[in-house]
């Protein structure tokens, strides 16, 4: 749904976005003349429905910054490694300003990667936005606003990127952050089992276990979880149901 008494110019730039959220859609800006402080090489923004976390099926306006340090095995925003665009913070309030929702992800690729992705959070939540931040977990999330829910991706072997875990990103947890595990298969359950059990992160915040597209049944997740009695939330990507992981959506 669409907010039609904006001005002329934001509705051309957000009707732009709407039918074709890839960057070479974005208004073209060139980086040095974009405030330092406030800019960001974006890949896509995208108006959806949450996919994942514990605001699934909510219509959420996605944020997707360009550029990942990581290259887990399963990654599926292979995409937004390179390119992008630049924008200024405004021309992104620009685009929110247009959908009804006040959920916004900020997502990637890495967002953390570029340190100014802290001050447009900040900037999100003094516009009152309700605002989530998928995040892979090898960033430092301790400078992050805690009013943003930050959705901690931790890497378990089968990613190929255990090693890239930031484990001090668990002192910073608040019961407004989620706890996000990809299960590769058997052997990644059990080693996120004891890692769940280690850090008492139940007792934190709300803990996802998703199964990795193609690698686990999310029957034989399901049943592992209910066998073990975990107090996680098993979790299916609800855009890979409803659009076969098409970008933009
Ligand atoms: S951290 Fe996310 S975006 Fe980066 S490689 Fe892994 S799955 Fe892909």
């Amino acid at each position: 749904m669409f907010n039609n008494s904006k001005p002329d110019s934001q509705d051309e730039i957000a009707i732009e976005f709407a039918a074709k959220p890839f960057s070479a859609n974005f208004p073209v800006r060139v980086k040095d003349e974009l405030a330092e402080s406030r800019r960001l090489r974006l890949t896509e923004v995208f108006y959806s429905l949450q996919g994942e976390s514990k605001t699934l099926g909510e219509p959420t306006i996605f944020i997707r910054l360009t550029g990942c340090p990581l290259r887990c095995v399963y990654c599926d925003t292979e995409y937004a490694f390179y390119g992008g665009k630049w924008l200024g913070f405004d021309d992104v309030f620009a685009i929110l300003d247009t959908y009804n929702t006040k959920n916004i992800c900020v997502t990637g690729g890495e967002p953390l990667a570029q340190p100014n992705c802290v001050n447009l959070l900040t900037e999100l939540c003094e516009k009152n936005f309700d605002v989530s931040l998928e995040t892979s977990g090898a960033m430092d999330i301790s400078k992050v606003d805690t009013r943003v829910s930050r959705v901690l991706d931790i890497k378990t072997p089968g990613s190929a990127e255990v090693n890239k875990n930031l484990w001090t990103n668990i002192e910073h947890l608040t019961a407004h952050d989620q706890v996000k595990f990809v299960i590769c298969s058997k052997s990644d359950f059990d080693w996120a089992k004891e890692v769940v059990e280690k850090y008492k992160l139940t007792n934190k915040c709300l803990v996802l276990f998703s199964p990795s597209h193609q690698q686990v049944k999310e029957t034989e997740l399901a049943t592992w979880i209910l066998e073990e009695q975990l107090n996680v939330r098993f979790q299916m990507q609800l855009h890979k149901v409803l659009w076969n992981d098409e970008p933009g959506r």
